[in-house]
């Protein structure tokens, strides 16, 4: 076991343990934010023959001299799905709308605004220009790799798949993820409250997290401070999910049971890393099943997934670099506010980042202690200020930016 690490170093323990997942193909309309398993070749060319960009007339652009006026012949008419157009020869020209096949015999495309129809003949005044032909195979060519294993289907790549002949594509299978609270504490939302007690909540939003990554959620109900009532539900989890996220439970309290389970019974990769908020997380396995336990503190527990557990879903779903899915991106922001750092460890403190003529600017609101949720809904971004450093007013320093 590894304690107290960085947090380079609990990514790289956390990305060896990613699951292998199997592929399943799915239809092209459910496949937003589904990653591919395998890569996606075009069945067709892009365009697939010579067309027209505007609307317009097809010439031969050595007819028309340049500024000045010509009349042309009219041979037909090219329309985008309709049959194909009639050759025209030198002093013809055919009228074409935008994605309309070239012509045999043409060569360039005046706009129509150019024009002039007076019977059968077409006055040009304007300019030829081949540049308003999209040729074939200009995008994209036929059997070409255009999207590669691990791309995130977003609008643009589903539009873009269609375009190469895909109804159904191969993506990763979305991986099953257990949601355990713990604490004696916990009531669910919605239930009548004792004094001593508090709204159960990190299970809620550590799904949401959980689905955003491109998992399924199970929220298991909240286990009481209890080892065998908690070894029953992570069994439990363990057949069912490929990935298992308790909460609370991880420090050094009487009461911490998920670390006193894994202790005992479990097998712990690393337990600490050096962060602030977050500091004491744990990872390893459960029955074979890899298993994040999350600190209770609600910041704590969505940071630390937003820091390690993400890593993780990426690591499995063979992301791209810098691709969805991601809770976030890293960034340089100027600070507006003085911010302290901590001695020995990464420093998450909440900031509102926005965006200014001069870049990204960032300010402190709200109070920022770790059991404080809102202060994850009144900023958008936390620094990462490296161990015992502060930030001045007008430093520039690097952040994460939630999505
Ligand atoms: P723990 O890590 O169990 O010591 O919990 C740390 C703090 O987080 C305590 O104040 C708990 O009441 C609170 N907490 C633990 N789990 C949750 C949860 N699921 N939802 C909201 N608050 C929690
Ligand atoms: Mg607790």
């Amino acid at each position: 076991m590894e304690r107290g690490i960085s947090l380079e170093r609990a990514i790289s323990l956390v990305q060896k343990r990613k699951k292998e997942l199997s592929a399943e193909t799915i239809h092209l309309d459910d496949s937003h934010g589904r990653i591919l398993a395998a890569p996606l070749v075009s069945k067709v060319n892009d365009p697939r023959f010579d067309n027209s960009a505007m609307d317009g007339w097809a010439v031969r652009k050595e007819d028309i001299p340049d500024g000045k006026k010509i009349s042309l012949s009219i041979v037909g008419i090219s329309k985008a799905g309709g049959n194909t157009p009639p050759p025209i020869s030198s002093g013809e020209a055919c009228k074409i709308m935008t994605g309309a096949p070239i012509p045999q015999g043409a060569n360039a495309i005046v706009m129509v605004e150019d024009t002039e129809v007076h019977g059968k003949e077409v006055i040009i005044s304007g300019f030829a220009r081949e540049n308003y032909i999209r040729t074939k195979g200009e995008n994209i060519s036929e059997g070409a790799l255009i999207l590669s294993k691990g791309h995130f289907m977003d609008a643009f790549s589903i539009s873009l798949a269609a375009t190469m002949g895909h109804d159904c594509i191969p993506v990763f299978r979305k991986p099953v993820v257990g949601i355990i609270s713990t604490g004696d504490e916990l009531i669910p939302p919605g239930s009548e409250i004792n004094d001593w007690q508090i709204y159960e909540s990190n299970s809620f939003g550590i799904a949401d997290l959980v689905r955003k990554m491109g998992g399924i959620p199970i929220r298991y109900p909240t286990v009481v401070d209890s080892l065998d009532l908690l070894r029953e539900s992570l069994n439990q989890a363990a057949e069912n999910c490929d990935l298992i996220i308790t909460s609370g439970g991880v420090s050094m309290g009487d009461f911490d049971i998920v670390r006193k389970i894994m202790e005992l019974e479990g097998e712990i990769n690393f337990w600490r890393i050096k962060m602030r908020p977050g500091g004491p997380p744990i990872f390893g396995n459960w029955k074979k099943t890899p298993i994040f336990g999350l600190p209770g503190n609600p910041v704590s527990s969505h940071l630390v997934f937003l820091m390690i557990v993400c890593p993780w879903f990426r690591a499995s779903f063979q992301a791209d670099e810098n691709s969805k899915p991601s809770l976030g991106r890293k960034v340089h922001v100027k600070m507006l506010d003085k911010v302290k750092g901590a001695p020995e460890k990464l420093c998450l403190r909440r900031i509102k980042i926005s965006n200014s003529e001069k870049g990204l600017i960032a300010t402190t609101l709200t109070h920022q202690g770790s059991g404080n949720i809102h202060s994850m809904v009144a900023h958008n971004g936390v620094t990462l200020l490296p161990p015992d450093s502060d930030a001045n007013i007008g430093e520039i320093i690097e952040a994460f930016w939630f999505d």
